[in-house]
C-alpha cells in the first residue's frame, strides 16, 4: 500500500451554479471534411438562443473555429490537443470557463476533433451545470470508406466515433453515386446495428436537429431540404390535463423511424416531466426543479 497516496485526499471544487440548472451539452462528431463547422455555422444562424461552441481542433493553428462566424454565439478554442485524451484538462477547464458566467447558455455544443472518441469526451461533459444530450455523428460518404480502410488510428478513430454515436447522419450525398451511397450505409449498419443512420446531405436540417439538443426544444426545421434529406418534423401539442400513463403512450407509441423528440410536458398532478428521444433513446424524467420552465409542444423528427 502506498501512504503517500492515501492521505492525498483530492477536494473537488464545488460549484453550484444556475442553481443547479443543466445545459445540455450535445457532441458533434467526425472525421476531418464531415462538415462539422458548417453544421455549426446554421445552428448559430437559424436560433436565438444563446449557444455556447466549444471548437477542438488538434492542431496549433485553429482553422476551423476561425472559420466560425461569431456574430450569433461565442466559441471557446481548445487548441493543441484532443479534448478525450491530450487536452482533457482544456476541456473541463472550458466548463469552468462558462460556469463562472452569471447566465447559464441555453446549450454547449462541441465540435470535436476528427480523431477524438467521442464516448471519451461524452465521459468528460456530465459535471455540475451540464448533461451529455446527444451524440451526433457525421459520417462524409465520399471518404468513408477510404477512411475505414487505411489500417490506422484514422480507421480507428471513424470506426470509434460511429459506434458512438446516437444518431449518424451521412453527408457529402452529392459527391457519390448510389452505390457508394449504399456501400456506406450498410458498412454503418455492421458497425452500429442498433443505431438510426440518415442520408442528410443538408447543414440546414442537420442544425434542425442539433438544435432539438437545447433546452428548451427548437422546432426550426423547415425549408432547404435537398434530394437526400429524409427528415420530417411535427410538433405534437400535449395538453396540461394528459395523465402520465398517457404521455408514456404517446413516447412509446411514436415510429420507430422517430430520430429525435423533445418537449417539456406537465402532466394532471402538476409535476412537469421532460420527453426525451435520441436514436434509441427514450426517457421520460421529472424536470429538476431548477430548470422549471413553461410546457413546449413536443417537436418529434422522423425519418423517411
Ligand atoms: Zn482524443
Amino acid at each position: 500500500m502506498n501512504l503517500d497516496e492515501e492521505e492525498i485526499t483530492m477536494v473537488e471544487p464545488v460549484y453550484a451554479p444556475w442553481d443547479g440548472r443543466r445545459v445540455p451539452v450535445t457532441l458533434l462528431s467526425g472525421y476531418l471534411g464531415a462538415g462539422k463547422t458548417t453544421v455549426i455555422n446554421e445552428m448559430l444562424a437559424r436560433t436565438d438562443v444563446p449557444i455556447a461552441v466549444m471548437v477542438n481542433d488538434v492542431g496549433d493553428i485553429n482553422i476551423d473555429a476561425a472559420l466560425i462566424s461569431r456574430q450569433q454565439g461565442d466559441t471557446l478554442d481548445l487548441t493543441g490537443g484532443c479534448v478525450c485524451c491530450s487536452l482533457k484538462n482544456g476541456f473541463l477547464e472550458a466548463f469552468d470557463e462558462l460556469r463562472q458566467r452569471p447566465n447559464p447558455p441555453e446549450h454547449v455544443v462541441v465540435e470535436l476533433s476528427g480523431i477524438a472518441d467521442p464516448r471519451s469526451a461524452a465521459s468528460l461533459v456530465n459535471t455540475p451545470g451540464f448533461v451529455h444530450d446527444s451524440t451526433i455523428v457525421l459520417v462524409d460518404l465520399d471518404q468513408f470508406l477510404r477512411f475505414e480502410d487505411e489500417s490506422s488510428v484514422v480507421a480507428d478513430a471513424v470506426r470509434a466515433q460511429v459506434r458512438a454515436g446516437d444518431v449518424l447522419l451521412a453527408s457529402k450525398g452529392d459527391l457519390v453515386d448510389a452505390a457508394q451511397r449504399a456501400a456506406v450505409m450498410a458498412r454503418l449498419a455492421e458497425l452500429a446495428p442498433d443505431t438510426p443512420a440518415i442520408l442528410a446531405d443538408s447543414a440546414h436540417s442537420i442544425a434542425g436537429l442539433a438544435n432539438l439538443g437545447a433546452r428548451r426544444p427548437v422546432p426550426q426545421l423547415g425549408e432547404g431540404a435537398s434530394l437526400f434529406d429524409q427528415y420530417r418534423t411535427s410538433v405534437v401539442s400535449i395538453p396540461g390535463t394528459i395523465t402520465r400513463s398517457d404521455l408514456d403512450a404517446i413516447v412509446e407509441g411514436l415510429a420507430p423511424t422517430t430520430i429525435r423528440a423533445k418537449g417539456i410536458v406537465q402532466v394532471e398532478t402538476g409535476e412537469f416531466l421532460i420527453v426525451q428521444v435520441v436514436g434509441n433513446r427514450r426517457s421520460i424524467e421529472p424536470l429538476p426543479m431548477a430548470e422549471s420552465t413553461a410546457p413546449t409542444d413536443l417537436v418529434v423528427i422522423e425519418v423517411g
